[in-house]
């Protein structure tokens, strides 16, 4: 059946009709109609009505490699053929979730050798939880149970997602959220700092918030600290550099794992495989999912140090965890097939050497001298534009006013894909971006400023 068959308005008359969408209020929805992304091809998105979009949020922070890769498409092709599907439970696997596995841990940090699949970062992170908690309890530990996280962390929207979540509107609608999580402020200075504190000591004072939280909680109690090297949902919150090495050294000093969620920044975002090799930190377990496979199939990879596999393996005893499609073979085929297209092509160095400072200069340079702007920021190719009343201040716009909603939706009309979190837009493109994308994205977003202002 294809959709050409029907017309836009019949497509979306069926989408109010049947189809919850995530993150969505319902009743604006249905009196709006949703926009029908129809292709994509590299940087561009279509919709229904024929509009070309240059997609400055990689779908949801994952096409890294871009749109239309028939290496893809055939990779799954073939692996379905050939199996379409069988477990990694009860002493079976297949062969592509091994090599995937293999190859992970070749990329990955030093010492994080083994792999746990889910299907997505929510997944991953409850993983996680369940074996961090299940580490200390093999230790002889069970009490040490506290996960440490942070106001405004996305760490998912399952239950133990949500939970680890410093979202106040999820907290909102928990109704019991998952216990022994503790939540500690984010490393956001442009609305945390101090008057007169420099980025330095704002950095130290939320990593020393951290210790606080151990030394109230008591250290065996503390299982981890949980973050995101930079906090992506929440608002690309980039931590100063003196963020990360305190929070190694505090973990270090009570014996609190580091669980670090890469599900936006791994695979090349900040300009590094991974983001906590641009920050210098050292991670007991990472989360990845969204562009292990530049989102073309869903899956997510935990990755774990030697510390907690080497117990799990020594102790043995079984790990009651695990989900039908961990591992599964055809996801698995397609994120080879990814990793190597992000390889051949050298995107991370490119990001690194090249697109990412050049977007950081022309961000800074266009959109961070207009008048509705109080702050530009980025990290590799992810970055966010603070709206507020005069540019250099902090003094938000009124709420009601939806300025963010306002400029993300003339940004769309102006031909970019851009996202809002309340004032703060966000872009994080396919890592495929040259320079002339990045130009592309800064006029249309200057355009869309401009109508707004
Ligand atoms: N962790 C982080 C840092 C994320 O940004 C997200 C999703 O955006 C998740 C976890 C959850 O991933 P998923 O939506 O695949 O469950």
């Amino acid at each position: 059946m294809s959709y050409q068959n029907y017309t836009t308005e019949q497509l979306q008359a069926l989408d109010n009709a049947h189809h919850l969408h995530p993150f969505t209020d319902h009743k604006q929805l249905r009196s709006d109609g949703a926009r029908m992304i129809v292709r994509a091809d590299g940087p561009f998105i279509y919709d229904s009505d024929g509009n070309e979009i240059l997609d400055g949020m990689a779908g949801l922070w994952c096409v890294n490699i871009g749109y239309g890769r028939d290496e893809l498409a055939k990779a799954a092709y073939e692996q379905m053929k050939e199996l379409p599907y069988y477990n990694s439970f009860f002493r079976c696997t297949t062969p592509t979730p091994v090599l995937l596995a293999a190859k992970l841990a070749e990329l990955a940090p030093k010492g994080l050798n083994q792999v746990f699949y889910g299907s997505s970062g929510s997944e991953a992170n409850d993983t996680a939880v369940r074996l961090v908690r299940h580490y200390w309890s093999l230790e002889g530990k069970p009490e040490k149970n506290i996960i440490i996280s942070r106001n405004t962390a996305y760490h998912g929207s399952s239950i133990t997602g949500a939970s680890l979540g410093g979202m106040a509107a999820m907290h909102g609608q928990l109704h019991g959220a998952v216990p022994n999580i503790v939540h500690v402020m984010p490393p956001y200075s442009y609305e945390f700092a101090h008057a007169g504190e420099s980025d330095h000591d704002f950095g130290l004072r939320a990593a020393r918030a951290v210790e606080d939280a151990i030394l109230e909680a008591g250290a065996d109690k503390v299982a981890a600290f949980i973050g995101e090297p930079v906090m992506g949902a929440g608002g690309v919150r980039i931590p100063p550099a003196s963020y990360w090495p305190e929070i190694q050294r505090v973990c270090r000093k009570y014996d609190v794992l580091l669980m670090i969620d890469e599900v936006i920044t791994g695979y090349g975002r900040t300009g590094a495989w991974f983001g906590c090799e641009t920050y210098g930190v050292e991670a007991d377990t990472i989360t990845t999912a969204k562009a292990l496979t530049s989102g073309y199939q869903p899956l997510s990879a935990l990755l774990v140090g030697e510390r907690i596999s080497s117990t799990l393996v020594e102790k043995g005893g079984e790990f009651y965890h695990g989900y039908t499609y961990s591992g599964h073979p055809v996801c698995c085929a397609v994120a080879l097939a990814n990793l190597d297209i992000i390889e051949r092509e050298g995107l991370v160095e490119r990001v690194a050497n090249d697109t990412g400072p050049y977007f950081s200069k022309v961000l800074a340079e266009t959109i961070g001298k207009h008048a509705m702007v109080g702050e530009t920021r980025s990290i590799g190719l992810m970055g966010a534009v603070e709206l507020a009343r005069g540019n250099g201040s902090r003094e938000r716009f009124d709420p009601g006013q939806a300025a963010g909603e306002m400029v993300r939706d003339h940004a769309v009309a102006n031909g970019l894909m851009v996202r809002s979190v309340g004032d703060t837009m966000i872009l994080s493109p396919p890592l495929i971006w040259g320079r002339e994308h990045v130009d592309m994205a800064c006029e249309r977003l200057s355009r869309a400023l401009d109508d707004v202002a």
